[in-house]
């Protein structure tokens, strides 16, 4: 037996036992004539110590040991004089009796520490080593009992979880596609699932009436702090359902994990449901964060025509935020707000801003341009008070620059310290439009995807005015980000050629990649929909993480690239020339 016990389990009742643990070493110290080692596992850590006096041949054996050294030891437990309370095992210590060396170790590149002094790209390369730090395994610790308590919770309200295959064909989302050549078929490829979308509903087509799976979906996107080029989902469909029914499930899911994984109670009261308008409307948002308030205000009638400002005169959007007890920021601070809403990931032209001062009057970065009267308009629309600061943001395309005034309150709320990672604001949006328009492809997009049903009360306006039509779909959305998201189906041939073809596809191109789903949509589909989570989001969001990749046992970096396998790479010609495939690098 390697071990009898593991370096967390050991507590001042276990006094007097002897036991054999196993472990690395944390750390050691030399005190006198005592050499103490911290010894660690997944479990915790429990010191060691080794006695000059007692046994030296051991003891100077011990003082040779390295930093993540592979040891076994056996000894007594025993009473410490000097407790921790900081450790759960800080009541003991063991006196070591027999001492083997499992495997040396090298000097690790970054201390494996709760504060490492490693880098980024160097946690990545080494993140084996990295994933000994207690605080990233905890974030895969309650990874997996999140997962366990998916799968618990959903397999009691009868959910199957069936595999689907990873080598598809291509089913496009609205990312690029993974693809992956075929030798047995030269010159063709298969696609990786940006989801297992259409295999799910084929699913609820053969009877299944209520499927899930933790599953990995591939996007070949610009990478971002929450996107990985492949990530999990937790993806389900229902048969027979609408879309109350989808959501009062997934609302007792969510709250269960709640309970069961971070101990929070969100009560028995429904999530709030906003449609998607009022959610741009009132936050520029279709992931609206709850956690505060800094509604807009908007302020066209306010502002447009009131005065001489040329930029808010030829608006189609004028909108405001009022930050409590901001008025007293300096010219410099209010730079750095400009800056940040001018920065080319934002794109505004500019902002303005009024102070409320302490007599109420209000001050202006566009006073030259109105009359007091108007600014005084202005606080009252705004609800402004003495010592508050109005943020105004306009532009000539509405949801645009409501998205602007969006990333502006975000961080507002951030520097109020409104935006707290121990509060959760858990909500649906609701309504989405059906589509929406791409300037770069000059057509309607799915804004969910295709196989998104309408509003049955809006299919009328499919053929007269389909950029009008609501669809029947949902996102949850936590403290800003979507965790969530799903629709009901279209679970009838005609109506889903007609999607593809306002969708841009003809019907020979609709018949050559989706033929399968119309198809198998003329033998029965029942009613159905369903929603995926994205599980990486969500963990990190209950981990209190900025990025998802802390909760990824082995994430890419931000050029899609695993920095420890050294992915992707070159492969031999014999591989290339098996697949039949020449490469035309360009640029090279
Ligand atoms: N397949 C969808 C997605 O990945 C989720 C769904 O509609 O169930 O976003």
């Amino acid at each position: 037996m390697y071990r009898t016990k593991t370096c967390g389990e050991l507590r001042i009742e276990n006094v007097g036992e002897v036991v054999t643990l196993a472990g690395w070493v944390q750390r050691s110290r030399k005190m006198g004539g005592m050499t103490f080692i911290d010894l660690r596992d997944r479990y915790g850590i429990t010191q060691l110590v080794f006695n000059q006096e007692t046994d030296a041949p051991l003891c100077d054996r011990a003082n040779k040991l390295g930093r993540e050294y592979v040891i076994q030891v056996k000894g007594s437990v025993s009473e410490r004089f000097s407790k921790n309370d900081k450790m759960p095992t800080g009541d003991i210590e063991i006196i070591v009796s027999e001492l083997n060396v499992l495997n040396e170790a090298l000097t690790p590149p970054f201390t494996i520490e709760e504060q490492t002094d490693g880098g980024d790209d160097l946690r990545m390369k080494y993140r084996y080593l990295d994933l000994r730090r207690e605080c990233v395994r905890q974030n895969l610790e309650l990874r997996h009992k999140f997962c366990i308590e998916t799968r618990s919770f959903l397999d009691s309200l009868g959910f199957l979880e069936i595999e689907t295959p990873v080598l598809v064909g291509s089913t496009p989302e609205g990312a690029r596609d993974f693809i992956v050549p075929s030798r047995m078929n030269p010159g063709q490829f298969y696609a990786l699932p940006q989801s297992p979308q259409t295999l799910k509903q084929l699913l609820m087509v053969a009877g299944m009436d209520k499927y899930f799976q933790i599953v990995k979906c591939f996007r070949d996107e610009d990478l971002r702090a929450d996107r990985q080029p492949e990530f999990t989902q937790i993806d389900c469909e229902m048969s027979f359902v609408e879309q109350d029914d989808v959501i009062k499930t997934f609302e007792a899911l969510t709250k269960h994990l709640f309970k069961t994984v971070r101990g929070i109670d969100l009560g028995e009261e429904p999530f709030l449901r906003m449609p998607w308008s009022e959610a741009m409307r009132r936050f520029g948002s279709d992931k609206p964060d709850m956690r505060f308030g800094m509604e807009f205000v908007e302020l066209m009638d306010v502002l447009k025509g009131t005065g001489e400002f040329g930029v808010f005169n030829s608006a189609a959007y004028i909108g405001g935020i009022c930050a409590k007890g901001c008025a007293s920021y300096t010219r410099k601070q209010l730079d750095e707000l400009t800056n940040f809403v001018k920065s080319p990931q934002i794109g505004a032209k500019g902002l303005v801003y009024a102070r409320i001062q302490d007599d109420g009057t209000v001050k202006s970065s566009v006073d030259k341009f109105y009359t007091p009267e108007v600014l005084l308009r202005l606080k009252t629309a705004m609800q402004a008070e003495p010592g508050d600061l109005i943020l105004i943001i306009s532009g000539e395309e509405a949801n645009r620059a409501r998205k602007q005034l969006c990333e502006l309150r975000l961080l507002m709320g951030s520097r109020l310290g409104l935006r707290d990672k121990n509060k959760f604001a858990l909500l649906w949006v609701v309504d989405f439009p059906m589509f929406e328009w791409s300037d770069e492809e000059q057509r309607l997009m799915a804004m969910h995807h295709p196989f998104t049903s309408p509003k049955p009360e809006d299919i009328p306006l499919l053929d007269t005015d389909p950029a009008k039509v609501c669809a029947n779909a949902y996102d949850m959305v936590c403290n800003g980000v979507e965790v969530g998201g799903g629709s009901i189906r279209i679970h009838d041939a005609v109506l889903q050629a007609k999607i593809f073809k306002i969708l841009g596809f003809t019907p020979e191109k609709a018949q050559e990649q989706f033929g399968f789903l119309m198809n198998a949509f003329k033998y029965g589909a029942p009613p159905h929909g369903g929603l995926a989570y994205g599980l990486d989001r969500f963990v990190s969001l209950f981990a209190g993480l900025d990025s998802i990749r802390d909760c990824i046992a082995f994430p890419k970096n931000n050029s899609g690239r695993d920095v420890m396998l050294d992915a992707p790479s070159a492969v031999d010609k014999k591989q290339l020339d098996e697949l039949q495939i020449a490469l035309a690098l360009r640029n090279q």
